[in-house]
């Protein structure tokens, strides 16, 4: 990804400064004012945003496997907003290109984690079916000729082909119609980000409260984004392996009253314990969302007003509880 030059704008609102340079040279300030939002930066870090680079951060290297390598620490500071948004001050340069091929990134490989558990889960039942119908014949529950029909060829190509054709669109489709858990904690989260950007990038009056450069608001986006990725991802592989279990016959649906054995109770009372952490999962990610745009506005953008963080905070709950009504009442 190319770098940009650097140019000397305002590192926070974007207000160029050639004018203060202009005037300033027969001086030569170490340090500047930005006259249109009262930013204060050192004019070094305006002509040289390298000085500002964080060692850990996966948006201060262009090179793609040393920002592999920063994805831990970068999680690990994101974990505490208000310490992130510390270390990562407004005059740090923004790459929001680079951040936003994270999230793609992890928007694809969550697809195809999605659709691979789907074809595996799908094979294993198919696999689990055809036991059945064998079991039933050995036993004379059934005649042989029967078994057939109850029976899928999985040697043949067309039943591998059907399956990864029918499971490659499956997930997209439930994330879209948002039938299921994991997918409707995703368009909660997501609503209550949106109403975060909309508050700081659109509404005029918040708008030039904030006095940011939508880099700035793009950086903070694509980050809350990825987090939200991971608890997708999380809620996704909590799922499947309640349906691993389901499948086996180790666990059954409802409550542990409907279980035949020690063993599906145990595993009835896990697959309880993972719907659990789900919850908690979710509800402390629309506490970090919260905390994390919070804290980038009074920590890492240093906008001193009060207003701008208690109206994001209504419109992003109103927005997470407006997906919720509508996921409610219509599926
Ligand atoms: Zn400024």
């Amino acid at each position: 990804m190319p770098e940009r030059e650097p140019q000397p704008i305002c590192p926070k609102c974007g207000y160029d400064q050639s004018g203060a340079i202009a005037t300033g040279e027969k001086q030569c300030p170490v340090d500047g004012t930005c006259p249109e939002c009262g930013q204060k930066f050192a004019w070094a870090d305006v002509f040289d945003p390298s000085r500002v680079f964080l060692p850990w951060y996966i948006e201060h290297t262009g090179k793609k496997r040393a920002a592999a390598r920063r994805i831990p620490a970068t999680l690990r500071n994101l974990l505490l907003p208000n310490v992130f948004w510390k270390k990562l001050s407004v005059q740090s340069p923004v790459y929001p290109k680079r951040l936003w091929a994270w999230v793609a990134t992890g928007v694809l490989a969550l697809y195809a984690l999605a659709a691979m558990l789907s074809i595996a889960l799908t094979a294993y039942n198919t696999f689990r079916w055809n036991q059945l119908a064998t079991d039933a014949v050995t036993q004379g529950l059934i005649p042989s000729s029967a078994a057939a029909q109850y029976q899928t060829d999985m040697a043949r190509w067309s039943f591998w082909s059907d399956l990864l054709l029918d499971q490659f669109f499956t997930p997209w489709m439930e994330f879209i119609s948002g039938d299921d858990t994991a997918s409707q904690i995703a368009l909660i989260l997501a609503g209550m980000i949106l109403l975060w950007a909309v508050i700081l990038v659109v509404i005029p009056v918040t708008r030039r409260l904030a006095k940011l450069r939508m880099a700035h608001v793009h950086r903070a986006i694509a980050l809350s984004l990825l987090m939200v990725i991971l608890v997708f991802m999380l809620t996704v592989l909590t799922g499947a392996v309640s349906n691993v279990l389901r499948y086996a016959g180790l666990t059954v649906t409802g409550s542990w009253g409907n279980a035949f054995n020690l063993t599906q109770a145990r595993f009835v009372q896990a697959d309880l314990y993972a719907r659990w952490v789900v919850t908690v999962l979710f509800v402390a990610t629309l506490i970090w969302i919260q905390w994390f745009w919070i804290a980038a506005i009074l920590r890492g953008w240093q906008i001193r007003s009060f207003m701008l963080p208690v109206l994001g905070l209504i419109a992003s709950l109103l927005a997470g509880y407006t997906v919720f009504l509508y996921l409610t009442v219509y599926s």
